[in-house]
């Protein structure tokens, strides 16, 4: 990806451990490279089609001079976040913030922390069998759209289909989503057990009826096994109310494992 950077901005800011830094403040630099495609920009000499890195310095500044925090790692995190939140281009970004007057009482050139961070997609399949389900599911998208490092790209047509897995008894109610986000598999699992909370689910019998259930599909290219969390989810090329609506939004991507389309996945288990 084309990649558009900013070298040493220096900035006078308060960042530091020691109660002596907050006080008296010190030098930092900051280095930021932003990827981004830059064609059309380039193609057109038009500024509103790539990053301002006017702005960009201003912005990291201004961050830099407002906030206070102990730890450079801190510094970073969060003025990562905020800048990929404020230029949305912005896929990806490595970000760099050295102290070359770090006061630990040895000489040293400089200590620095560098990050990478950027926007990753997630599949997301959802589904409810209780209550108001067409609700249910709108009030999922609509409360990932509302949080914030989170911006729902594609919700597929809901989609009835019969109870699963011997457990409910209800009808369902099916979709899926493509979700640009800045969480992680865990953070993102997080945040969907939380508003399943909110649509009042009880857990109380495995593959049960429900109100609201969200699942992690895909994450990337992700493929991990951990205690709380396989991706890709293990079933989901086993089902079609998985497969159905998300061919309708995603249909050329892989199943990492599988190294099948989601439209090649739902042509096999269509003909089985
Ligand atoms: P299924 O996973 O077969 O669709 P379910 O959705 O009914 O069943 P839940 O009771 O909602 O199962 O989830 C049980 C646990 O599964 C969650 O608490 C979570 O830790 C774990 N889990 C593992 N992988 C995933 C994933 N990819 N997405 C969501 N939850 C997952
Ligand atoms: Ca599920
Ligand atoms: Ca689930």
């Amino acid at each position: 990806m084309d990649k558009i950077k900013v070298k040493d901005l220096e900035v006078f800011a308060r960042h530091g451990a020691f109660p002596e830094e907050n006080v008296l403040g010190q030098k930092f630099l900051v280095s930021v490279t932003m990827y981004m495609d830059t064609r059309e920009a380039g193609m057109t000499d038009n500024l509103t089609k790539s990053i301002h890195y006017g702005e960009v310095s201003h912005f990291i500044k201004k961050f830099m001079e407002e906030n206070v925090f102990k730890l450079i790692e801190t510094v970073a995190e969060k003025l990562a976040r905020e800048l990929l939140i404020a230029f949305p281009l912005m896929e990806k970004l490595d970000l760099e913030i050295k102290k070359p007057w770090a006061p630990i009482g040895l000489p040293l050139e400089m200590v620095s922390v560098e990050i990478s961070r950027g926007w990753h997609l997630a599949y997301l399949g959802m589904g409810s069998s209780l209550g108001d389900k067409k609700q249910y599911l709108d009030g999922a998208v609509r409360a990932l759209q509302e949080t914030e490092g989170c911006e729902v790209l594609k919700v597929a047509d809901y989609l009835a289909t019969e109870p699963y897995g011997g457990a409910a008894k209800e009808e369902f109610l099916n979709s899926c989503m493509v979700l640009r986000t800045l969480f992680t598999p865990r953070e993102l699992l997080e945040r969907l057990h939380e508003i399943e909370q909110e649509a009042n689910r009880e857990r109380l019998v495995h593959w049960g009826d429900r109100t609201l259930d969200l699942d992690i599909l895909m994450y990337d290219d992700l493929v991990m096994d951990s205690a709380e969390l396989t991706i890709p989810h293990v079933e989901m090329h086993l089902r079609s109310f998985v497969l159905d609506p998300l061919s309708q939004i995603a249909p050329y991507k892989k199943h990492p494992v599988l190294q099948k389309t989601v439209m090649q996945l739902r042509s096999e288990l269509e003909n089985d």
